[in-house]
């Protein structure tokens, strides 16, 4: 190919030819053997795209197994409890994934007899599906042409064509799917899209790519043109924000207080210990607050017994510092049914596992069950980065 200035260049039809060719080629040799690539079934398809979402594949596989043992199709999924979704997903994040998942196999139910559509409009039009996904799932299953843009894809892609924009911006993002479409293969668009991604993420990684490796190194426009470690440009920092939070253990006996949380809170649909934003530093004020906001939360008037635990956790934008106290009930303000109402239940200390629970309530529950087989010893702080 002759030089042109980088990222201006208009790829043959032969260029894109020989890309195809090279990484089906390589795809075949080096693909990694993992479970959702031993099915073309569009329902386990969808799972693992989901759940790759934001998720390593390590992490992802147990899960996806697990998942499949559990609801092996869409019926089954539809029908399950909401509480057992979640509680197959704790630990995986992003727990609004897990809720849309199960609102979509109910519409797939409901519209679609339990069939997983095989049209890209009604699977786009399914609870948190998106272009990148509809297309993943029907170009894998089907061998639909249909093009793919997602983490992976839009870092080898930039590189590829030497494209020094602004990935993130609308415009950078209308360009690399243009090119995605441009470069898909009459035939095999599923192993196509499953080598780009491939590539991107072995190969073609953000730091150090292994370029010497690489299938495609030969029709590389950064590589050509030096620009390896200069594309894709450099995303904008990210603002975090630091949060302080107090969880509240109320204990009864051998239970404690858990509450559902609500939609719209960080953690919908997950179990948690009674929380809330932290305001203010002195000891007296804090107890205040435990009392007052613990009120307000589940109907109850508890006094603060200490500190517990302090543990760190990010997530999103957020760093949290979360305080846990403990506390006694001094007494149940309404009826009973407050609590109830208040989404907020008297958990047994050995069942907590049997509950969705936030990242932080789990490591709480944990530290609970140990101090249940050893009385008394209890950690001053575990904070962990
Ligand atoms: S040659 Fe290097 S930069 Fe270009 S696609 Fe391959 S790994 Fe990425």
């Amino acid at each position: 190919m002759k030089d042109r200035k980088p990222g201006t260049e208009k790829h043959s039809s032969a260029w894109r030819r020989s890309l195809s060719k090279k990484l089906l080629v390589w795809f075949q040799q080096h693909a990694r053997d993992l479970p959702w690539r031993q099915t073309r079934d569009l329902y386990a398809i969808w799972i693992s795209e989901i759940m790759l979402q934001q998720t390593q594949v390590a992490t992802v596989v147990p899960y996806f197994q697990r998942f499949l043992a559990r609801f092996p199709d869409v019926k089954t999924l539809a029908a399950a409890d909401e509480h057992e979704v979640l509680k197959l997903w704790e630990g995986l994040g992003y727990y609004r994934r897990a809720r849309q998942l199960h609102a979509a196999a109910r519409k797939i139910t409901s519209d679609h007899r339990g069939q997983f559509p095989t049209s890209i409009d009604a699977v786009r039009s399914l609870p948190g599906i998106g272009r990148y996904t509809a297309g993943a799932i029907l170009s894998i299953g089907l061998d639909q042409r249909l093009p793919i843009l997602e983490a992976n894809t839009i870092r080898l892609l930039s590189r590829l064509t030497a494209y020094r924009g602004d990935v993130n911006s609308g415009a950078g993002r209308q360009r690399l799917w243009k090119i995605a479409e441009a470069i898909l293969p009459k035939h095999e668009c599923g192993a196509f899209n499953q080598a780009l991604m491939e590539v991107g993420s072995v190969i073609c990684t953000p730091r150090s790519p292994a370029c010497s490796e690489c299938p495609v190194v030969a029709l590389c426009g950064a590589h050509r043109n030096q620009l390896v470690v200069k594309i894709p440009r450099p995303a904008k920092s990210k603002n975090y924000e630091n949060v302080t939070e107090i969880a509240v253990i109320i204990r009864r006996g051998i239970s404690v207080l858990l509450r559902q949380c609500r939609p719209g809170e960080r953690w919908a649909g997950l179990w948690d210990f009674p929380r809330f934003a932290a305001a203010g530093e002195s000891n007296t004020a804090l107890d205040r607050q435990i009392a007052k906001r613990v009120r307000d939360l589940v109907g109850l008037s508890v006094v603060a017994n200490g500190p517990f635990v302090t543990l760190k956790h990010g997530v999103t934008r957020f760093r949290i510092t979360l305080h846990a106290y403990e506390a006694e009930v001094k007494s149940t303000i309404g009826s009973s049914g407050d609590l109830t109402r208040s989404g907020a239940r008297w958990v047994k200390i050995g069942a907590l596992a049997d509950y969705p629970l936030s990242v932080t309530g789990r490591k709480i529950s944990r530290l609970l069950l140990s101090e249940d087989f050893t009385p008394r010893k209890r950690p001053a702080s575990a904070a962990q980065p």
